[in-house]
């Protein structure tokens, strides 16, 4: 599909909830499996673009800055940050206590997804309407990944991301759709998507998903200092927000393996076994269900084989 002129991009069935194929200019499609007419926005392509903060000092002190705020933002972070996963939007915590491999999930978040959706477009993008359709499209893309269907979740993020207009909420959603365009084998699509994003961002979930993204990014692509660099060479280096504890940390672990220092990577891994055990109450299995099937992060399940050996 994605090398056809025509169906240049997955938009998902508001109706059913089925991906298809789409045209990138606007206008009205059939469903192919439900029948049900659909209106599509125009692909939304260019750089996300945030508020210009120009502080009028030079560049090198900018970043220095910037990492000092991410530092101060890690240490006083209490979850409550609109961008964050866990942060549930009013209204919809009935999804988040659904176990999303529950058959009735999907259905279930499709219907709040369509009254999000709608509700966003009559009010011009309220932030918090937008907060609703980020974390729906998030939710939906995890269930479908975890229920073997990737296409959908592609699907899913697409809608919301031609929807959205906070920066924030779209380098969010632009980094979800490149890792789902990475795990199905397509790097160039990757690519294009981490392209359009921020490298500097001022906020720490925006900037610690965009980090793991495209160092993720970097490893399947053969990029090992590449992949190093944006995750900094120890941890601690460089701050980053705690649900992305596991992806962010495998990135370095994987990347020192590849790079021949081999004590590194174990040094590393054992200490992201210990953060996972004692403040995620999380083990070693975790990793490795993450891992399996993942080509970019096989470096690091060779680590865990040796460490946990
Ligand atoms: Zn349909």
């Amino acid at each position: 599909m994605k090398n056809s002129s025509k169906y240049q991009r997955m938009l998902m069935c508001m109706t059913c909830g089925a991906p298809v194929p789409a045209a990138a200019e606007a206008g009205t499609f059939t469903c192919t499996y439900c029948g049900a007419a659909l209106r599509a926005r125009a692909k939304r392509t260019g750089p996300i673009r945030f508020p210009a903060d120009d502080m009028g000092i030079a560049p090198e002190k900018a970043e220095q800055a910037r990492l000092v705020s991410l530092r101060k933002q890690a240490e006083h972070d209490d979850g409550s940050s609109p961008y964050a996963y866990n942060n549930v939007p009013k209204g919809l915590e009935y999804i988040h206590e659904m176990s999303s491999g529950d058959e009735a999930f999907l259905p279930a978040a499709l219907s709040a997804f369509r009254m999000a959706v709608d509700r966003c477009e009559s009010s011009n993008c309220a932030f918090n309407d937008q907060q609703a359709v980020f974390w729906l499209a998030s939710q939906m893309r995890s269930a479908c990944i975890q229920q073997g269907k990737p296409e959908r979740a592609q699907a899913a993020l697409a809608n919301a991301y031609d929807l959205l207009e906070d920066p924030g909420f779209l380098q969010m959603t632009a980094c979800m759709l490149a890792m789902t365009y990475l795990r199905g084998g397509d790097l160039a699509s990757a690519e294009e998507q981490l392209g359009a994003c921020e490298p500097r961002p001022a906020l720490l979930e925006v900037d610690t998903e965009y980090r793991w993204s495209r160092g993720t990014l970097y490893l399947a692509q053969g990029k090992w200092e590449e992949a190093l660099d944006i995750v900094g060479d120890e941890h601690g280096d460089i701050p980053y927000e705690g649900s992305a504890v596991f992806t962010f940390n495998s990135v370095r672990v994987a990347a020192l393996e590849r790079l021949g220092r081999a004590d590194d990577a174990e040094e590393e891994m054992r200490n992201l076994l210990e953060i996972a055990e004692s403040e995620y109450d999380a083990d070693h299995q975790l990793l490795a269900k993450m891992y399996r099937g993942m080509k970019h992060w096989e470096p690091a399940a060779e680590v865990l084989k040796r460490v946990i050996e």
